[in-house]
């Protein structure tokens, strides 16, 4: 089952509390030690067919992230979801809550909304600590009293083993992708699949992926390109298509929904106000989380080295100025070291019409094929 809509109902039929999270980092350790099953509201091009509710609150000019995000929230938000949770991130969700609060205030309906801010400071600079630590301690009673549940140090250790093992899986099955034994499009599509699943159903998805071939291996793997991508989402699955058609392997991900998302967790303790201020300040890089800014070019080119990757293809969200002002940095950086690079544009209206990207994307080949 892939259906994201069924994935949901099945979870509040099995009478499970699910709280919608945005922007892509929440402290789902947290949730699921309180009984609760945060779900990712991103990569939902797929489940909410128009934006025509979002459309009235938003502007044309927003990334098709926050567009399908409202959309979702304000048309199956109340049959779906028990609540929504959300942390600052770019100026595009700042005000999203009241936004979501005021469209769905127009229905008579109410769906609980939970908000902490996360210190944007370099913790070498500015010792905000102080101020998380109270934020996380504002989140549990917060959810202690809209949600009936309570908070257990023994549980969170639990949920952190828990979900530490499913990133790892993740890792292990990114593996299989550069190997060739799994498609880049089976795994966005499991990765995703996950996001929308209890801890310990993600961790038998993932148990199994990781034990089977999945798909047959792809041909000449070895003499593929390897490529490496990066952006906030993967490419629709034309686009996908498009690049493992035109010969080209995927050997490492910088997408925030994906490799950033599962890339390292802090050691496992009991103090959550500990253990969260060690995930988000050793994060790995991503421009949402903006002082881990400096360590992002460093990294993406030690990712290049490591998997070889002669390219690195930049999937840019469309408005999303906070990947984009960094693209032409990036693209120096990696060029001077002699990896190609490629900028693709996805927005909500190319999301049926992505064959305009495949000539760029066949030449692209072509190119990283002649060269070495
Ligand atoms: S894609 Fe960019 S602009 Fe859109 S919600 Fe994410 S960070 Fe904000």
């Amino acid at each position: 089952m892939t259906d994201i809509n069924q994935r949901l109902q099945k979870l509040k039929a099995e009478g499970k509390t699910v709280i919608g999270c945005f922007p892509l980092y929440p402290p789902l350790e947290l949730f699921f030690a309180m009984d609760l099953v945060p779900v990712v509201l991103w990569g939902l091009r797929g489940e909410v067919g128009s934006t025509l509710q979002s459309d009235k609150h938003l502007q044309s000019y927003t990334c098709s992230v926050a567009r399908h995000l409202t959309e979702f929230v304000l048309t199956k938000g109340l049959d779906l979801l028990d609540g929504v949770f959300m942390y600052n991130a770019c100026d595009t969700l700042r005000n999203l809550p009241e936004i979501l609060e005021t469209g769905l205030s127009q229905g008579n309906a109410r769906l609980p909304l939970i908000k902490i801010h996360i210190p944007m400071v370099r913790p070498d600079q500015t010792d905000a600590s102080g101020y998380f630590k109270n934020e996380i301690r504002r989140l549990i009673r917060a959810l202690e009293a809209e949600f009936n549940v309570s908070f257990s140090g023994d549980k969170f250790v639990d949920a952190a083993e828990k979900i530490n093992r499913v990133r790892q899986l993740m890792a292990l099955a990114e593996q299989k992708v550069a190997e060739g034994s799994l498609s880049f499009l089976s795994f966005c599509q499991i990765i995703h699949e996950c996001g929308f699943s209890s801890i310990d159903e993600q961790t038998r998805i993932l148990e199994s992926l990781v034990a089977q071939q999945t798909d047959p291996p792809l041909s000449g793997n070895g003499q593929r390109p390897g490529v490496i991508l990066s952006g906030i989402l993967p490419p629709p699955a034309s686009v996908i298509n498009d690049m493992e058609s035109a010969g080209l392997r995927v050997v490492g991900n910088d997408i925030a929904s994906l490799g950033r998302t599962y890339a390292g967790a802090p050691a496992v303790i009991e103090d959550p106000e500990a253990y969260l201020l060690d995930f988000y300040h050793h994060h790995y890089p991503c421009p949402t989380l903006l002082y881990t800014g400096d360590r992002r070019a460093a990294l993406l080119m030690e990712m290049a080295q490591k998997t070889r990757a002669r390219g690195v293809i930049f999937v840019g969200e469309k408005f999303c100025e906070y990947e984009y002002f960094e693209f032409p940095y990036l693209k120096k950086r990696l060029n001077q070291m002699g990896v190609k690079t490629l900028e693709l544009e996805i927005s909500v209206e190319e999301d049926a019409h992505t064959a305009g990207h495949r000539s760029r994307i066949e030449a692209f080949a072509e190119m990283l094929a002649t060269t070495s």
